[in-house]
């Protein structure tokens, strides 16, 4: 059966080559280029390039019809899309124009007759839910889980196409240099809606500078209060996080806050009170008042 893979960058084409593996062999799969560098070189056998005028290339409306027109013209069976926010996008609207199931976040993919097996995490990650979809399918590959495919020379052909689209991009601009890294953080301090005013942020700040942390936020603090940016937010629509030691001051520990730092080696919480599901969490707790504990800490690690 023939696969189509679409992917924003190598590393992800690379991933989505070695998951369309269990469904073809190199020879029937096709990779989709929109933007970029056409070199004759790929983990699929062919490459299909459409040139797409003005800022197309990143109109999810206008690569779904590429795409559709590309599983029109090769008899597409299974298209494998990464999981950006772009091909999210793509893969959802692809599905509405060709009436074709789709599973997001998909892996460990499997065949059973006519239909796909694929996994997908559920609950914030808490869980993983199997699931049954029907060949032809659009699936979006989890990144990360598969091991990149060699790239090697490839077919190269050139498509002559204007998708019709009604968004038009009519300007691009890049995003302001993040000035938090959390990703790479060792050390976290976090601070949620415990806290009641914006000023008292500088007490937070103060433990983490002692700490040499970076400070993160729960999503109320940046998206609802707009009391710090959005690059702070830690959880399920944020940042994960994967810091040494996690220290979460005022914050509830709801499901979304944390699929965002389960992967945190040590996590503690601060918190007034006692049944907050942090507790349920972490590995040290402290239930007192922020107000109070945060200054007593920093008083004892400017004296240490
Ligand atoms: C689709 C969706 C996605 C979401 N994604 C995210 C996400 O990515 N990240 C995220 O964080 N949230 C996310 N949320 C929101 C999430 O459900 C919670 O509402 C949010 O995490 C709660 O933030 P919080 O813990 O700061 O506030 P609260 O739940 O209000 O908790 C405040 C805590 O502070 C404690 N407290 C109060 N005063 C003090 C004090 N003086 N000292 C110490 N403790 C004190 C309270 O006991 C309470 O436990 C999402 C929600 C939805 C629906």
């Amino acid at each position: 059966m023939r696969v189509a893979i679409f992917a924003e960058n190598e590393k992800d084409l690379a991933e989505l080559a070695s998951a369309a593996s269990i469904f073809a062999g190199r020879e029937e799969m096709i990779e989709v280029s929109i933007a970029g560098e056409e070199k004759n070189i790929s983990c699929c056998g062919r490459k299909v390039v459409y040139k797409l005028k003005g800022k197309q290339e990143l109109n999810p409306e206008a690569i779904s019809n590429v795409l559709r027109h590309v599983g029109e013209k090769y008899g597409i069976s299974v298209f494998l899309l990464s999981t950006s926010k772009l091909c999210r996008a793509v893969a959802s609207i692809l599905s509405i124009l060709t009436d074709t199931e789709c599973i997001t976040d998909a892996f460990d993919l499997s065949i059973e007759g006519k239909d796909v097996l694929a996994s997908r995490g559920v609950f914030a990650g808490k869980a993983t839910a199997r699931l049954r979809c029907s060949i032809p399918c659009i699936l979006t590959i989890k990144q990360g889980k598969y091991n990149p495919a060699e790239k090697v020379p490839c077919e190269v052909i050139y498509e002559d196409f204007t998708p019709p689209t009604k968004l038009n991009i009519v300007e691009v601009s890049e995003p302001q240099k993040a000035s938090v890294d959390l990703k790479s953080a060792r050390i976290i301090v976090s601070v949620g809606r415990g806290l009641k005013r914006k000023d008292d942020i500088s007490m937070v700040e103060e433990l983490a500078k002692a700490l040499g942390a970076a400070l993160g936020c729960s999503r109320p603090i940046s998206s609802d209060l707009g009391w710090l940016p959005e690059e702070h937010h830690i959880g399920l629509t944020g940042v994960s996080v994967k810091p040494d030691l996690y220290i979460a001051i005022g914050i509830s520990g709801q499901l979304q806050h944390l699929a965002g730092i389960k992967d945190s080696k040590i996590i503690a919480a601060i918190n007034t009170d006692k049944s907050a599901p942090i507790f349920q969490a972490c590995d040290y707790g402290v239930v007192g008042d922020m107000y109070k504990v945060v200054p007593e800490l920093v008083k004892l690690l400017k004296s240490s």
